[in-house]
């Protein structure tokens, strides 16, 4: 039998008066997921994210969430572990005590014997008695994602999670979503980054302009994946003599080949090889360069 999606949303559309925030965006997110939500600045993420958990009313459109249309009851919101964009704590407090009363405030729930608050601290390095004020944009960042993991719930909703964080912390934070995973939790979070997503997500939307344009199983956006080559010949002759297949926005510089590259690669480096290069790269596109290379084109 198919499970009820965790996230369901069926064309959900927010204007801000005349800007799109995000339309008829047809979406669900299944139990026990990681499903990354991508797409660049301003491409309507927040907007969808704060619409579905009713901290802004949508222009129209339906959101159920754990299958409930009323997503507003308590039980639901219970279920629910957010770290927004950005969030306003008191500055006066020490990190424990804000801690303590996020916990006290919101998560009436809360195991009696959940350690988990400690040792998300202990795990993310962060000292309980500094103050607020005093932390830096990645400790808060920090904070953030305690508090949203800290009551253990069944569905966690991050807004640009790994912003702000610094490799050591990205990878912290990779391996307990991992290890909340693991143990049943589903997690929805938004990102521009492009290997984020595909290092710990198996499914992702990409939206853009508030439209969601593709929807992919994260294998299977891999092998679709285009490169951006670049070749600086010895010689302009060279250049002229080679014939690529696969090959798109092709440009010339002097003796440097710059191209878009939907092939196999092992096939471009065998044709490439019998001639002197001064330099060669080849690197992933930018998410935007993905957008506008590749999804653009095939659609
Ligand atoms: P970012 O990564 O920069 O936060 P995003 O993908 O989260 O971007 P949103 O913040 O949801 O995108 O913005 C989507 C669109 O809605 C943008 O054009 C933005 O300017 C617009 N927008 C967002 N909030 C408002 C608002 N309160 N009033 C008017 N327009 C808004």
């Amino acid at each position: 039998m198919k499970s009820i999606p965790v996230i369901k949303t069926k064309e959900l559309t927010k204007y801000y008066g005349k800007v799109i925030g995000i339309e008829n965006i047809n979406l669900e997110v299944r139990r026990k997921e990681i499903f990354g939500f991508l797409g660049p600045n301003g491409a309507g993420k927040t907007t969808f994210i704060r619409t579905i958990l009713g901290l802004i009313q949508p222009t129209s459109g339906i959101i159920m969430l754990f299958g409930e249309k009323d997503r507003n009851k308590l039980e639901i919101k219970k279920k629910i572990g957010y770290l927004p964009e950005s969030f306003s704590m008191y500055e006066d407090l020490k990190i424990k005590e804000m801690l303590d009363f996020i916990q006290k405030f919101f998560y009436e729930n809360y195991e009696k014997n959940n350690n988990k608050k400690e040792d998300l601290i202990e795990r993310f390095n962060i000292n309980p008695s500094n103050k607020i004020r005093t932390c830096s944009k990645g400790t808060l960042q920090k904070i953030g994602i305690v508090q949203s993991f800290m009551h253990n719930p069944e569905l966690l909703i991050l807004d640009e999670p790994t912003i702000g964080l610094d490799p050591l912390m990205q990878e912290e934070f990779y391996k307990l979503v991992l290890e909340e995973n693991k143990k049943g939790k589903t997690i929805f979070l938004s990102s521009h980054n492009l290997n984020e997503v595909e290092k710990i997500c198996t499914r992702v939307g990409i939206v853009k302009n508030g439209r969601l344009i593709v929807m992919e199983n994260i294998p299977s956006l891999k092998t679709k994946k285009v490169k951006k080559v670049e070749i600086t010949f010895a010689s302009l002759e060279d250049i002229n003599k080679l014939m690529l297949e696969d090959v798109y926005n092709l440009s010339i510089d002097k003796n440097k080949l710059s191209f878009v590259f939907k092939g196999e690669i092992d096939i471009l480096i065998k044709k490439i090889v019998p001639y002197q290069l001064i330099d060669f790269s080849c690197n992933d596109p930018t998410l935007e360069e993905l957008f506008l290379e590749y999804y653009k084109g095939e659609r």
